[in-house]
Order: C-alpha cells, then structure tokens, then sequence
C-alpha cells in the first residue's frame, strides 16, 4: 500500500506518504511529528469536524449554524446528524453557546456558529 494523505493541522497542508512495511506504516513527507500523528489518527481512527444546522423557535432565522468544537470520529457523523436533526433549540442563541454538549462522549460539544434573536410575537 502507498497512500498520499494531505495534513490539515496546520496551513501549510503537507502531502505525506505511508507505505506499508509489513505492519509498519513507514511516513514521510510530513514536516513535522504533528503531521505524523496525523497520518496515524487518519488510517486507524479518521475524524472530521461536523458543520450542519439546528432548528431554532421563536427566532429571526428558522435555523442556527453549528460545528463541532473539535474533530469527532467519522463513524459517528451519521448518527449524530440524526440526532441534529431532531434537536430545537429556543431563541435567543448566542455565538459559541453549547448547543449539544459532550455530543461524541469525548468531550466535544456542539456550538453555534451564529446569533439568532428571539422575535417578539
Ligand atoms: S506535517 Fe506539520 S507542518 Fe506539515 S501540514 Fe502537518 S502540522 Fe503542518
């Protein structure tokens, strides 16, 4: 096997190689240990940051902006979409309020992205 995997640590994005030596990844090409770690995370256990919306009542926008405030493992994103989905929350909601806490189990929360105001009916 020899795979070329771009790191997204940093930005200055190095494209590292890994060929297998038997069950030894060998690495190369990454300019630093982060890249390295990188590489390994991404073979065994790949993660993504989850961008999607939620639901909002009661606001001047019917849905807010959320991420993850760190990468979750890539297994889980459908299921937590699905739990996303479900989710409302009442407006006010204020930029980097929790919206899901701890939504991986690892200590990641889920946050919004942007302000909605509540609208007065
Ligand atoms: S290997 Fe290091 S320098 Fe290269 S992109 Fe990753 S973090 Fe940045």
């Amino acid at each position: 096997m020899n795979r070329k995997i771009t790191c997204v640590m940093c930005p200055v994005g190095c494209r590292i190689t890994v060929e297998m030596n038997g069950d030894e990844p060998v690495i190369s090409g990454n300019r630093c240990t982060r890249g390295r770690q990188y590489v390994i995370d991404e073979l065994i256990k790949p993660k993504r940051v989850l961008t999607t919306s939620v639901k909002v009542e009661d606001g001047d926008l019917p849905l807010v902006s959320v991420k993850t405030s760190g990468p979750i493992e890539k297994k889980i994103i459908m299921d937590k979409m699905k739990e996303i989905k479900k989710k409302t929350v009442g407006a006010p909601v204020k930029i980097g309020e929790i919206i899901i806490e701890n939504i991986d189990g690892n200590g990641v929360d889920l946050l919004a992205t942007r302000k909605v105001k509540k609208i007065h009916k």
